[in-house]
């Protein structure tokens, strides 16, 4: 029977390790460590049918040290304030492992928004900006899409708050559609970014990319441009999945191109299995195992625990999800040799491009998508390069070490400030 997990106990636990090798003072692991601000909120929206409902929501601003909070608002049925604790402490160490000058800032509403209709979901992504309109702004708190959260959601939040500040101000949230000021490769950023950290592995190891087998778990942004990306490095995707089960072709491999297309067509991965182009796997937890080089957890948290840690094969595992192993596994993963790409570097192109949004939008010039990702490439390098040689002096696995590299900039951020004064 598997036990639930806190997230925010696991994150407290990763944070805590790292604060040990660095020898911080009681007083400097509460002031870092703390989030700072919670708000909750109970949203009444009005349903197509006329009735009222009511939705819990959040949004959690972990950390304001180093710039303003900064990081994506959660649709789904399982949001809980312990999980966006856990979010948007990840994103302060995210913003402060890749150097951007951003805090960790997360945001939930606890619905499935699959049960809405595209008004109703207008009207609840309305209510949220409207009912916590103070907490957000430019140089405040600025929000971006996460799990079932998109560009057009985006759009409604930008147009909710411009509506009351009488003003057009796009830099208040990032991830928004290119024609309202949204930015060239935001919307493939975060698996962009994984690629740039999976080929920075492999050159560590004197490795290609070149017929590399990697499984996905997840097929939203992050995991369908995972897929897209890798294959065109040359790597053979043999299995992807999404709630709806996971599908697998060993031999030729999956077509990415084809699947983006069957959900496009079909809302989900459903039936893929009918298309011929790979079979259903009897149990989707079972693509974790498989004997890949890749594995890249692209869902949600705790998909790799104590449960099944014994039985992950793969090589190298490159989160593009927050949170997906637990830190009682990551030992495990240590002791088998397993390289992990944490989550706060992996998937920090995310968060990168948003932040290169952002910039945009307060010069009111725009880049090309060349432009953008010759910037996301030398900050992930350069984070990655940081991060491993972290790793190396201090002997710990690479989220360690990217956790100490954030909590030192944060911790020297703060003191500068005297944030406790
Ligand atoms: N939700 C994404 C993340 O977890 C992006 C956050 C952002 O762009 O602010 O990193």
């Amino acid at each position: 029977m598997t036990k639930r997990i806190n997230p925010f106990e696991n994150a407290e636990k990763q944070f805590d390790a790292a604060a040990k090798i660095l020898n911080l003072n009681p007083n400097q692991i509460a002031m870092v460590k703390t989030p700072r601000r919670i708000t909750e909120a109970n949203l009444p929206v009005r349903m197509d049918d006329g009735s009222i409902k009511i939705f819990k929501a959040f949004r959690v601003q972990h950390s304001i040290a180093r710039g303003p909070a900064k990081g994506g608002i959660r649709f789904h049925q399982d949001v809980s304030l312990d999980e966006v604790k856990a979010l948007s402490f990840w994103m302060t160490f995210k913003c402060a492992v890749v150097g951007i000058p951003m805090g960790g800032g997360k945001g939930g509403v606890v619905v499935d928004p699959r049960k809405l209709s595209t008004s109703e979901l207008e009207r609840l992504a309305r209510r949220y900006f409207a009912d916590l309109f103070d907490l957000f702004g430019p140089d405040k708190d600025v929000p971006a899409p996460d799990v079932n959260t998109n560009p057009q959601i985006m759009a409604w939040m930008l147009d909710t708050y411009c509506m009351h500040k009488r003003a057009y101000e796009p830099a208040v949230i990032t991830g928004k559609p290119l024609e309202i000021g949204g930015s060239e490769g935001r919307g493939i950023a975060t698996a962009q970014g994984m690629v740039f950290c999976v080929k920075r592995w492999a050159k560590h190891h004197n490795e290609s990319l070149e017929g590399k087998s990697v499984a996905i778990q997840g097929f939203g942004n992050a995991g369908s441009n995972a897929a897209l990306l890798l294959k065109k490095e040359g790597c053979k995707i043999v299995a992807i999945s999404d709630v709806s089960g996971a599908f697998i072709n060993e031999k030729e491999g999956i077509d990415p191109e084809h699947a983006v297309k069957y959900v496009s067509e079909n809302g989900s991965l459903a039936g893929y299995e009918s298309t011929k182009m790979a079979n259903k796997m009897d149990d989707p937890m079972k693509l974790l195992e498989l004997d890949v080089d890749i594995l890249i957890p692209a869902a949600l948290e705790n998909q790799i625990t104590e449960d099944n840690v014994n039985n992950i094969k793969a090589r190298v595992i490159a989160e593009c999800a927050n949170g997906p192993c637990t830190f009682e596994a990551d030992k495990v993963l240590d002791e088998k040799g397993i390289f992990i790409i944490p989550d706060i570097l992996c998937n920090a192109g995310g968060v990168t491009v948003s932040y290169l949004e952002w910039v945009q939008n307060r010069m009111g010039y725009y880049w090309t998508e060349e432009r953008v990702f010759e910037d996301l490439k030398r900050i992930m390098d350069s984070a990655f390069d940081k991060v491993i040689e972290t790793s190396k002096k201090h002997n710990v696995n690479m989220r360690i070490a990217a956790f100490i590299v954030a909590i030192e900039r944060v911790t020297k951020a703060a003191e500068l400030r005297g944030l406790y004064a």
